[in-house]
This record gives structure tokens, sequence and C-alpha cells, in this order.
């Protein structure tokens, strides 16, 4: 019997070794690999610059604490802050650790102005900000925070795509509205661009920061190093994590200098956040993703993706419902529940994960070649077959 918590309902496979879009078992049985961590993996398994680059740190320097100078991470903030909206960046290990940080910049900002009672922040009901204490209730799903009471207080929230409901929602006591520009968890549900634009001018209006949580939608993956490039909006802070450590544990916050000023010695830390060998993985992920023609690259691949996605679907009405994303954050939404597809395409050597409402991610690494985008839609349409 295993010794780990039983928190995770796994399947009975694992792996020996894993090789750009693929993954290969004990038994040499081997995978294309269309989960890639969750988005995690933005250049592939075992990506050989990523390989080089961190066995080079790790001959020099692993860590040191935050009380000392790091270049590697000086460097990485600057590569951000020159490609993005922001002015400053605060660097976490994780997800959940980027978007809760995220909050407390937004706490402090209205703290460092003169307005303390400006604290509460306003999320999408069941959306997905991570799981610790405060992101499970920022998430508000009854699923995530069942049995974890007493509640974390300082979150209200509305319903996705009901601006009514989102614009009564907004009180005096409102710091921040903070949403994912594409649910991921949630079933990749995207917020059209005009809607993102209108977030932005009714927080310009009210006085309240905008919080996008590009942790699993941004580094690359719609074809826009962020997702909310593609509305032209500019928000005030922005977690990160899954893509950029393309595999490395590595969390950040993003943010304007305005934002940004409020983060005074001893407001925040992190032990490990921002490490020497983090770093260092950090800056080779975006050695490869600032290339010239990258993310042109995977917007042409994605067009494909999605465009032979529709035609399976076209092809099969009764079984997809929609095909959901941007880029290569794609849904494969079915009208029923979707374990028993997944597990088909399993047995066909294809591995996806679930997320919210009937839907199954499909998410290649951002650097996938199209024979291997090929193989992928032969299998789903195999099962496609089979299933009907
Ligand atoms: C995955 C995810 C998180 C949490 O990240 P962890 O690294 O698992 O803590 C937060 N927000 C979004 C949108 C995510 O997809």
């Amino acid at each position: 019997m295993s010794s780990l918590t039983k928190n995770y309902n796994r399947r009975k496979i694992s792996f020996k070794k894993g090789s750009g879009s693929f993954l290969y078992t004990n038994n040499g049985r081997k995978y294309l690999d269309f989960v890639q961590g969750i988005a995690v993996n933005s250049l592939g398994h075992a990506n050989p610059y990523l390989v080089n680059a961190i066995n080079k740190q790790a001959k020099k320097l692993w860590h040191v604490s935050n009380a000392f100078v790091i270049p590697e991470g000086e460097k990485l903030a600057k590569r951000l802050t020159k490609k993005t909206f922001a002015d400053f960046v605060m660097f976490q290990n994780s997800g959940t650790e980027a978007t809760e940080a995220a909050v407390k910049v937004a706490r402090r900002y209205f703290y460092s102005i003169g307005k303390p009672f400006k604290n509460r922040i306003l999320c999408v009901k069941n959306s997905f900000h991570g799981r610790t204490l405060a992101a499970i209730f920022a998430s508000g799903s009854k699923k995530m925070t069942e049995g974890f009471g007493p509640k974390v207080d300082g979150f209200d929230h509305f319903e996705f795509g009901d601006h009514q409901s989102l614009k009564k929602a907004i009180t005096k006591k409102t710091a921040a509205i903070m949403v994912e520009p594409i649910m991921g968890e949630g079933g990749i549900k995207v917020i059209p661009d005009w809607c993102l634009r209108e977030l932005r001018k009714i927080c310009n209006k009210k006085k309240i920061l905008l919080i996008l949580d590009e942790v699993q939608c941004g580094i690359g993956r719609t074809g826009k190093f962020f997702a909310f490039e593609h509305a032209k909006v500019k928000p005030d802070i922005v977690p990160i994590a899954k893509g950029i450590g393309g595999g490395f544990p590595i969390g950040a916050v993003l943010m304007t200098k305005k934002v940004g000023l409020c983060m005074k010695p001893g407001s925040h830390g992190s032990t490990f956040g921002g490490n020497p060998l983090a770093m260092s993985v950090g800056n080779a992920v975006l050695d490869q993703l600032f290339k010239k023609g990258f993310l042109k690259n995977v917007k042409n691949i994605s067009d494909y993706l999605h465009f032979e996605l529709n035609k399976i679907k076209n092809e099969y009405p009764k079984i997809i419902k929609e095909i959901r994303g941007v880029g290569l954050l794609v849904g494969l939404q079915l009208f029923g529940d979707q374990t028993k597809f997944i597990k088909k395409l399993t047995d066909n050597n294809l591995l996806t994960i679930r997320a919210g409402e009937n839907v199954i991610r499909i998410l290649p690494p951002l650097n996938v070649r199209k024979i291997e985008i090929d193989q992928a839609i032969k299998i789903i349409k195999k099962v496609c077959k089979e299933i009907k």
C-alpha cells in the first residue's frame, strides 16, 4: 500500500524517462504526453538546453539567502520587466504562492496610500488560484474549501460572465479584481478580449487594481507571452508560475511600479524563492521563448491543432460539444463525462487531463512538432469512432 496520502486519484502509470513530447514507461511503452505536467514543461521533457543550463548552475551554486544579491534573479526579473507591462518582480516557488502574494501586494498597496479598509478581493466563483487557505477561499469552490474552515475572509465572488453581479459586488472595500484570463481548471473558459478591456475600464473607474492570474495561460501558452496581451490590456499585478520554470518550480508576481513601491524590506519573503538554480532555469526558458519566431510558431501550430480538432467536432457533433481555448491551451468539451474518453486516449498512448465542465485538456509542449499533433489527432479521431 502506498504511504502517500490519498489526495490524488492517480492513474496507474509511472515513467522512467521523458524526451520532448514523449514519456516512456519501464516496460518500454511510449506515450505522447499532452499533459506536460499541466502546462508546466513548456519546452518538453529533458530539453537539452534546459538540462545544460541546470547542470552548469548546479556545479556552481544552488542556493543562497535572499539576504544577498542574486544576479541570476536580477537578470530574470530585468528580462521579464523589459518584455512586459511590469516594473517589479517578486519571486516565489509555486503558483499558489504567487497568487497569494499578489493578494498581499494589492492589500499592502492600499495600506501604503492610507486606505487600509480597501482590502477585499473580488474573484470569479469556482475559479482556480491554488491550494493555500487564502487561495481556496479566493477560488470559492465548495469542493476545494470543504472541511478546511474557518473561512478565510476578504474574498467576494461573482459568476463568470455575469456583468451585473460583478458590478454589484464592487464596494468601497474592494481592493482588486482577480481573474484568470483563461480559466484552466474550470474548463478552459476564455474571458473574451472585450470583457477583459471592460474589466480594465471598471477597475480604472473604481480606482481598484486588476490582478490577472496567468499561472496556467501565461508564458507563451496562447501564442503571446501573456494571454491578456491578445486583449491589449494592462494589468496591475500578474502572478505566474507553471511554464516559466519549464518543469522546475518557480513562481513570481509581476507588478507595476505604482503598486510595487509599497513592498518595503521585511514586508514579504521566501526562503527558496528566487534561488540561483531556479533563476538559471527560468533564464534558460526565456532564452528559448524570446527567440525570434518562437511564439509565432506556437500560434501557427496551434491554429493547425484547432482547425483539425474542429474538423473532428464537425464529424462527431454528438460527442464533442465545443473546442475551447487559445493557442496551445486547448479544451475538448464533451457532452458527457470525459473519464472514459481520457482512458481510451491513454489506451491509445495519448496522455491528456481533465478540467471542469466535461473538458479534456490538451496541453502539448510549446515546441511540439506537427507530426506529433498529427499523431494526437489520429488518436482522438480513433477514440471518437470507438465511442460512437
Ligand atoms: C496551477 C494554478 C495555480 C496554482 O499553482 P501551483 O503551482 O499548483 O500552486 C494557480 N492559478 C492557476 C490559474 C493555476 O492554473
